[in-house]
């Protein structure tokens, strides 16, 4: 039988239904394995094509060579330079498309998977995410800040060089209005701030948690939305990744890189999204609001089931997709 399980973080009831699937290892990709090269001279993040980008931001050298760049996006959704215009006329609400969105180039070697380079290295793109992020916040009509990563067609790139990006919206998106008025309510409701406690249960149950380091814990929850629907959570209380550490950075940089080769290894190579779900700086102290990063692994599809109703059927136990990624071996 199926269980309806209620996610308290995203305010989402769950179908949790593992008869529909067989076993963990059933979503492992299938996509042909084609050899890519580590070097393509048309690529504009290959090295040597540095002018082939928008205006860089930002760089990380060592010896003369970047390791890690940001530049301006070149097919930008939004774009900054213009004065922002608010107009409410009729039904028609609307402004000027102001915005930031930016490119993290991750690494010269267009073939090199974030769970393959070395953790210091993923440590060095973790860091110029807390750059680029805390910079993007210095302008005032930036009212939020999303870092993601498209890895893979199904999770929405074309583009094999791996690289991350970064968009300033001079508006709250509406899931994150979801996601902070969930955590208002849970606060409201019992005093304390829902991801701390939502960590501390997932922590005393262990069954779900994949992996732990002095900083973050890594969980599927209880209610995942899809079978590999991963959390990596902050121990410190923080409402703001942009007041990350630079020792919380080393150890996010270990645990997400074991995390990406735990799902690389086990579901070989799966597509997947990651995003840091985060408010201001400006917002840091808040009590009700934790910052976090989200991984999913597109190994399901979404249809009109969940078009009409918002509701997710999640087709795999998150108790036996957590063992699963604990016992991966590489
Ligand atoms: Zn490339
Ligand atoms: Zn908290």
């Amino acid at each position: 039988m199926s269980e309806i399980r209620f996610n308290f973080v995203t305010g989402d009831w769950v179908i949790i239904a593992p008869e529909r699937s067989k076993r963990p290892e059933d979503f492992t990709s299938a996509k042909k394995k084609e050899a890519v090269p580590g070097y393509v001279p048309t690529c504009p993040f290959c090295p040597g094509n540095e002018d082939q980008t928008p205006e860089e931001t930002f760089r990380i050298s060592n010896n003369g060579q970047w390791t890690v760049r940001s530049t301006l996006n070149k097919f930008s959704a939004l774009t900054p330079g213009y004065d922002i215009v608010r107009h409410v006329m009729g039904f028609k609400k609307f402004m000027t498309g102001f915005g930031i969105h930016e490119v993290i180039i991750e690494t010269q070697q267009h073939n090199m998977p974030t769970a393959f380079l070395p953790a210091s290295h993923v440590g060095e793109i973790i860091y110029s995410y807390r750059n680029r992020f805390l910079d993007f916040y210095k302008n005032d009509e930036i009212k939020h800040v999303i870092v993601f990563k498209n890895h893979g067609l199904r999770a929405g790139t074309s583009l094999q060089h791996p690289h991350s990006q970064i968009v300033g919206t001079p508006v709250i998106p509406g899931q994150v209005k979801g996601r902070i008025e969930e955590a208002l309510r849970y606060y409201d409701d019992f005093g304390e701030c829902l991801y701390c406690w939502y960590m501390k249960e997932e922590q005393r149950e262990m069954t779900r948690v994949v992996s732990e380091n002095k900083s973050f814990v890594v969980f599927i929850p209880y209610a995942a939305l899809s079978p590999f629907h991963i959390w990596i959570f902050p121990k410190r209380h923080n409402g703001c990744f942009g007041y990350i550490t630079d020792a919380e950075i080393s150890d996010l940089a270990d645990i997400l890189k074991d995390t990406l080769l735990r799902l690389y290894h086990g579901l070989s190579d799966p597509d997947l999204n990651y995003v840091i779900r985060s408010l201001s700086p400006q917002e840091n102290a808040v009590r009700y609001f934790h910052w976090y990063l989200s991984i999913v692994a597109r190994v399901t599809r979404t249809a009109g089931f969940e078009m009409g109703t918002g509701m997710y059927i999640n087709p795999s136990l998150p108790d036996n997709s957590a063992r699963f990624l604990r016992d991966v071996q590489f």
